[in-house]
Parts: structure tokens; sequence; C-alpha cells
């Protein structure tokens, strides 16, 4: 089939990438230059693993190609996803103007248009935005009618950054939301190739299982935070704990990795959406505001446990190790690594910054601080490091490297416990 995808980022080009290498032919769809540029030389404009080499094959196939022309790649497809940012606005409702732009833009494609086309939103928006938001704006741009000369789906993305591509192609399940049978039958069949097995719903059931898939994801993740604290107070190792919860099929293993929190682009903007909606909605959400509560305060216990090595953190030089929201990207939206760096900045510590992929974005927020070429070079002469991504490579930091440190004082934030003297190396949650 012949595909457009509106927003080349993070969830737009892992997804178009995917698609093309299923064998249809897609076309990216961007308003920034500079990444349609890059995508149509074959260079990939984002840190996941195993997507430049597959996105270069695709583009050399010229089954994919990006363009800035909204109008004319969505005349020439069948099918078109939206895939613009929904970003967090202060208040945590979601930002819906890059998608209504989106929607406006891609209606026009269809104006002169005289075969059916599908729209899928792919974005992650609260229930009955589909539905209420953008049908309307389609409708209206376009002059045709939903359901007679265009159809609608909801296609919620559960991809993770750091495996996007992978998780894409094989994903647990591909929901559809859909406006009527024909719009998912056509939708179904983009994913023939896949085997995922493919659930088919309404739109708005579709946009509330992206948010309760995530926000339970989350609540996990503090639940155990929660359980690490006390662990912490009584002696026991936490994740000898989640390893036993993790045990019990009813419960599974993942995302009790207890530790220095969740950030990310998802997870904090997607429980706060859910928040907001459910008051909006008279629905008190204890749960998820508490998942929320735990999370603000775990990010910076790192800095409560150095301070309790350093009373005072002024002119102490302090290694963070980490800088991306997770390992396998070099996203560092809401990473947890952001507020740490404020925090130490402000109490007159001396920072120095490395990651393998995420140095780039990071100094946009903290310009002010040194950011270094290894971990090496960050703890060399520091007082402390603070683990806070758990890139693989922080496994190597060998006794040879805490030699180079003013004093040997690593705090991991993340799960990682190399085998260090005890007394050196201290788990956020460990006893
Ligand atoms: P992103 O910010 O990485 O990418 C969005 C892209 O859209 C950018 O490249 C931007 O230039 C482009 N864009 C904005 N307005 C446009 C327009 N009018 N026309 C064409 N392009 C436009 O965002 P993302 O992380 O890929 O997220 C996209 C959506 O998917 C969001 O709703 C997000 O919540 C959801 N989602 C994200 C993830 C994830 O892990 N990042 C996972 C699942 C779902």
């Amino acid at each position: 089939m012949d595909i457009s995808i509106v927003g080349t980022g993070y969830v737009g080009l892992p997804a178009g990438t995917g698609l093309a290498s299923k064998g249809h032919d897609v076309t990216c769809i961007d308003i920034d230059q500079e990444k349609v540029d890059k995508i149509n030389s074959g260079e990939c404009p984002i840190y996941e693993e195993d997507l430049p080499e597959l996105l270069e094959k695709m583009v050399s196939e010229d089954k994919l190609r990006a363009t800035t022309n909204t109008e004319e790649a969505i005349r020439d497809s069948d099918i078109t996803f939206l895939a613009v940012g929904t970003p967090m606005k202060d208040d945590g409702d979601i930002n819906l103007d890059y998608i209504k732009q989106a929607t406006k833009d891609a209606a026009h494609g269809i104006k002169n248009k005289d075969s059916y086309h599908v729209f899928v939103v792919k974005s992650t928006v609260v229930p009955t935005t589909t539905e209420e938001e953008i049908i309307p704006i389609l409708e209206e741009v376009s002059g045709k009618k939903v359901g007679k000369d265009f159809g609608v789906c909801m296609n919620p993305e559960f991809l993770r950054e750091g495996t996007a591509l992978n998780d894409f192609l094989e994903p647990d399940r591909i929901v559809i939301g859909e406006l009527d049978e024909k719009s998912g039958e056509t939708l179904e069949k983009v994913y023939e190739g896949f085997e995922a097995p493919i659930m088919r719903t309404s739109l708005k059931a579709a946009e509330l299982i992206k948010y309760a898939s995530n926000s339970l994801l989350a609540t996990k993740i503090s639940f155990i935070n929660e359980i690490g604290n006390m662990c912490k107070e009584l002696g026991i190792d936490v994740y000898e704990v989640a390893d036993g919860i993790g045990m019990d099929s009813r419960i599974e293993r993942s995302f009790l990795d207890s530790g220095a929190g969740f950030g990310g682009s998802c997870f904090p903007k997607d429980v706060r959406a859910l928040i907001n909606f459910m008051e909006k909605n008279n629905v008190d959400p204890k749960i998820t505001e508490s998942t929320i509560e735990v999370n603000e305060k775990q990010k910076t216990r790192l800095v409560d446990l150095l301070e309790e090595h350093y009373p005072s953190l002024e002119n102490k030089t302090v290694a963070i190790l980490g800088l991306a929201f997770k390992p396998g990207t070099d996203d560092i939206r809401q990473s947890p690594a952001i507020d740490i760096i404020s925090e130490l900045k402000q109490k007159g510590a001396d920072v120095k910054a490395y990651d393998p992929e995420a140095i780039q974005n990071m100094k946009e927020r903290h310009p002010d601080i040194e950011y270094t070429e290894s971990y090496q070079k960050a703890i060399e002469n520091s007082n402390a490091a603070l683990i806070v991504t758990d890139w693989a490579e922080f496994n190597q930091i060998s006794r040879k490297d805490l030699k180079s440190m003013d004093e040997a004082l690593i705090i991991e934030g993340r799960k990682i416990r190399h085998k260090l003297d005890d007394g050196i190396t201290k788990g956020i949650n460990w006893p």
C-alpha cells in the first residue's frame, strides 16, 4: 500500500521504516527540512537500535522517502498515519496544537482526491479526541464526508524508545480503534505481514487502552520504588524482593526495577493527562495521582543519598553518568537527570556529565555544566558519581577508574550493581 506518515519523530520514523520493510511504499512527512534531507540521504536523524541500517536500506531501495509537502504526499497515498507530538502543557493536559495543525495540513491532501482515504491517529490522545477534535477538522477542511469519502482509525503505539523499531515490528498486540468496518479493514491490511493479535474496537476505547497501559506500567514502577524505600529501612535487597514478586505469572518481573523513577516523553505526560481526564469526568484519580507523587520524590533521592555522605555539596565535583531517560536512546525528555543536575547546581556542586548518546540534547537544557567524552573522564577527580541511566558500559567501571576519583563514592540510581567493595557503591534502594 502507499502510506504517508505525518510526523517523523521517535514514533513516525521507526513506524515508517518498519512498514517499508514489510513491502509498503512509505512517505514520511515532516516540517523539519533538516530531518527530511537527512532521511532522503539515508541518514537516521535519531538514535535508535537497528534503525539507521534499515532506514538506509529502505531509502536506497526506494521504499521510503521524506518530504515537507504534506498535501502532495497525502494525495499520492491510500492511508495516512498522524504521528506528531502531543506534549504536556503546564496544567497537565495534552497540547493538541500540533496534531490539529497536522490534521488541517493533511485534510488539504484529500480535497481533490476521488478515491477513498483512511486517516489513522497514532499520536497519543485522550479519549474522544479523535471523534470530537480530529474528525471535525478533517471534514471542514477537506469538504468531504467521514464514513463516505474517507475513513478514520485510532491506532495507539506501544513501542519503547531504545528498541522502537523491533517493538514496532513485533508488538504484543495491535489495537485498531475504528470509525466503521471499512476503516478498520483498510488498516488491518497494512498489518497483514505482522504476527501479533489484532484487536478491533471503538475509537475512544483504543485511545483509553493506550493511557491505561502506560499508567499501569508507571504505577508498577512507583509501587516498587515505595517498597524499595521500605527495604532500605529494613536492610532488605529490593531486587531480591522484585525477583520474588516477579516469579508470579499474574504479576511478571518487568517494570519492577526500583531506582531513580520514570521519565521520558510518555509516562509522566500520559499519567498526568489521564489524571486530568478522569477529574473532568468526575472520577477521583487516587492511584494515578500517587504514582506521580511517588515518582517526583524518587527522582532526586540520589541527591538525598549523596547528602547523607556530604552534608554540604558546595564545591563538590559530582559526575553524572547517563543523561538519557533510559539506555538505547538520545531522548532526555523528562529524564530524572534534568532535575538531578538542577538540584546539584542549586546546591553549589560542580557537575561533570557523560552519556554515550544524549549529551547534545542535554546541552540545550543545561549548557553551563562540563560534558566529557567518556565516563572515565567524568569520574576523574570527582567526589562522587551518580549513575542515572543504566547504559551497559557503566558495568565496566573498575577499581582502576575509582582510583582516579578524589573520593570513591558511586551511587547507583539504576540496577547495575557491578561488583565493587561495599561502601563504595551505594544503590538508591539497596540495604
Ligand atoms: P516527536 O516529537 O519525536 O516527533 C514529532 C515530529 O512531528 C517532529 O519531527 C516534528 O517536527 C513533526 N511535526 C510537528 N508538526 C508537524 C506537522 N504539522 N506536519 C509534519 N510534521 C510535524 O514525537 P514522538 O515521540 O514521535 O511522539 C509522537 C506521538 O506518539 C505522541 O503523541 C506520543 O505521545 C506518542 N508516542 C510516543 C512514544 C515514544 O516512545 N516516543 C511511544 C508511543 C506513543
